[in-house]
């Protein structure tokens, strides 16, 4: 623990009341007992819950607690769309009981909102080595509807990110399916906003009202899988690539998928997820991960959109040039 003094000078510090020739003297002390105070707790945060008064583990101090977040493969990243390479094995993928609805329970981690789901919704293909069965899904956000989203793409942050977690078919567990470097599949999906309001969320935002609070929890109206992601045939352009879990332990065992189709929610129904409470009861707000870097790893796209959208730009373009368009 800190000293009386320790707080003192932390207090002095974050209201800008020390000399700079004092801070040289006491910043060793004061990294000290940082030090002391970030490496013991385990008790990880995000960015935008760290404070003067509340000095949690925010991202760069993860590794403190858990030494895979500073691994070499690490999640989210950026994705720059001309450095990706298009390979013909990600197929469209082939989704199982995805229709399936299901009585889940939501909850408040302290963290995010998760929805446990029962092991029966598969997806395969995709360019994945096997079937994968869903296990939860959670989301990430930012303030009121701003940038939130954990993967960005050519430095976009998107206002939401879905995450569905899913483990090799054969595994019970996620923490077994963690030991496997290829043990998690995360099907991840960005949100836009829109006009109007997606119906569709009605299960997932109206239940926000009563977990508000850190470990709160509710049960969901029967509600599927395939209610909360865009329409199959939307799915088959996305990015693949290898990293870790976006959370602490950052365990290096994902496959993962980001679908290139966003998900339309109304700013209102975005802003409701910034009405949840982190355990301290501040806002639930900018849970994301900064991004981090790729170290040589290749991201995969594939055959589809990117490609299809330049090709239909460039037959617009020549058939302008040779007047074949006709005003109408
Ligand atoms: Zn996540």
């Amino acid at each position: 623990m800190r000293s009386h003094w320790q707080k003192q000078v932390i207090v002095l510090l974050c209201l800008g009341r020390v000399s700079a020739n004092m801070q040289q003297l006491i910043l060793p002390a004061l990294l000290a007992s940082f030090w002391t105070l970030c490496t013991g707790a385990g008790d990880w945060c995000y960015q935008s819950q760290f404070s003067c008064d509340h000095q949690c583990n925010a991202p760069d101090k993860w590794n403190h607690a858990h030494s895979d977040c500073e691994g070499k493969y690490q999640s989210p990243i950026n994705i720059v769309t001309r450095k990706t390479s298009k390979d013909e094995r990600l197929t469209p993928f082939q989704f199982d009981n995805y229709q399936q609805t299901f009585r889940g329970t939501i909850k408040n981690n302290g963290h995010s909102v998760q929805v446990g789901v029962p092991h029966l919704s598969t997806v395969s293909d995709g360019g994945l080595p096997t079937s994968y069965k869903a296990v939860q899904f959670h989301l990430h956000w930012g303030d009121n509807g701003g940038p939130g989203s954990e993967h960005t793409i050519d430095g976009e942050q998107y206002p939401m990110e879905l995450h569905i977690v899913h483990m090799k078919h054969h595994y019970t567990d996620l923490i077994t399916a963690l030991s496997d470097p290829e043990g998690v599949a995360v099907l991840g999906f960005f949100y836009e906003r829109s006009n109007s309001a997606n119906r569709k969320y009605d299960p997932i935002i109206n239940a926000l009202q009563s977990i508000k609070a850190t470990n709160g929890n509710t049960s969901l109206i029967p509600m599927s899988l395939a209610q909360l992601i865009p329409a199959e045939q939307n799915l088959t352009t996305y990015y693949r690539y290898k990293g870790s879990l976006t959370t602490p332990g950052c365990t290096e065992a994902v496959i993962w998928t980001l679908f290139e189709n966003p998900i339309p929610l109304s700013m209102a129904q975005l802003r409701v997820f910034s009405e949840l409470k982190f355990h301290d009861e501040k806002q639930m707000v900018g849970t994301f991960r900064p991004v981090q870097p790729l170290n040589g790893r290749q991201v995969f796209r594939s055959g589809g959109a990117v490609i299809l959208a330049s090709s239909v730009l460039l037959m617009a373009a020549i058939a302008t040039a040779l007047g074949l368009s006709q005003p109408n």
